[in-house]
């Protein structure tokens, strides 16, 4: 996988009251102590300010699950960059499948998160990946393409350092399926090579993208061995100790 480090995310979702996530992230510190790749954790708004103190000083960085698309205002409901900076936060998740088919977020309104988060220093991770239907439609390429364009319109070459990609097919989010690794590598260099067309070549061989979608203990070694395979964003296996550090420690 070239020069790339390897990044692997969990994400926690609407899961843990302060309690549980403190108790997993201590967890997670002493268990990724000699971890060699790059870790984040995404607990719910609710648990960021437990988790963050936890975990700072360590490998593992600060994440959140999602942001509004305005710094501040009359918005009942929705978290602001600058909330989840105040609480340290480092990256936050944008465009997560959940987002953009349970709560109906299209590509404009993610491009608007994209651009808000880079401007106030957020790392971005943006998933984009196709339904099943759309798969078996022969769509899958297009579908990560569309979404990969218009979530990044406008972001400069220069702001590129701050995104991450991931790939998650939608079919395969907690449904316990997960995609070939050969399927998966297939549209990671998909999605390398419109980087490389909006980009250069030089920030498509940089770009880091992840896979998301059922990663367990017993397939990620052989999903993160494939050439465009960067790592992992984590969803029900990322909730307990116990399977989300083989994952994250695998080699
Ligand atoms: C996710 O929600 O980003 C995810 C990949 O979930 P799971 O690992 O449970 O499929």
């Amino acid at each position: 996988m070239a020069n790339r480090t390897y990044y692997i995310a969990g994400n926690w979702k609407m899961h843990k009251t302060r309690a549980e996530a403190a108790e997993l992230a201590g967890a997670l510190v002493a268990g990724l102590r000699n971890g060699k790749h790059k870790y984040l954790v995404a607990p719910s708004f609710t648990s960021l300010e437990t988790v963050g103190p936890i975990i700072r000083g360590t490998n593992i960085a600060l994440g959140a699950q999602n942001m509004a698309a305005e710094e501040q205002g009359a918005h009942t409901g929705e978290v602001s960059v600058l909330q989840l900076k105040d609480l340290g936060v480092q990256t936050v998740i944008l465009g997560h499948s959940e987002r953009r088919h349970v709560y109906k977020e299209d590509d404009a309104l993610i491009n608007k998160k994209v651009k808000l988060a880079l401007k106030h220093g957020l790392e971005v991770i943006l998933c984009v990946g196709e339904l099943l239907e759309e798969r078996e439609a022969g769509r899958a390429e297009a579908v990560c393409e569309t979404q990969t364009v218009k979530g990044l319109e406008g972001v400069s070459p220069g702001d590129l350092s701050g995104i991450v990609i991931a790939y998650e097919p939608v079919w395969a989010i907690g449904t316990g399926k997960t995609a070939t690794p050969e399927d998966a590598d297939a549209i990671h260099a998909w999605v390398r090579g419109v980087i490389g067309r909006l980009y250069g070549g030089g920030a498509a061989e940089k770009i880091i993208i992840q896979y998301g979608g059922s990663v367990k203990p017993d397939n990620a070694a052989q999903l993160m061995a494939k050439e465009n395979i960067d790592g992992a964003l984590v969803g029900g296996a990322a909730l307990k100790a116990d399977t989300f550090v083989p994952i994250a420690a695998f080699n």
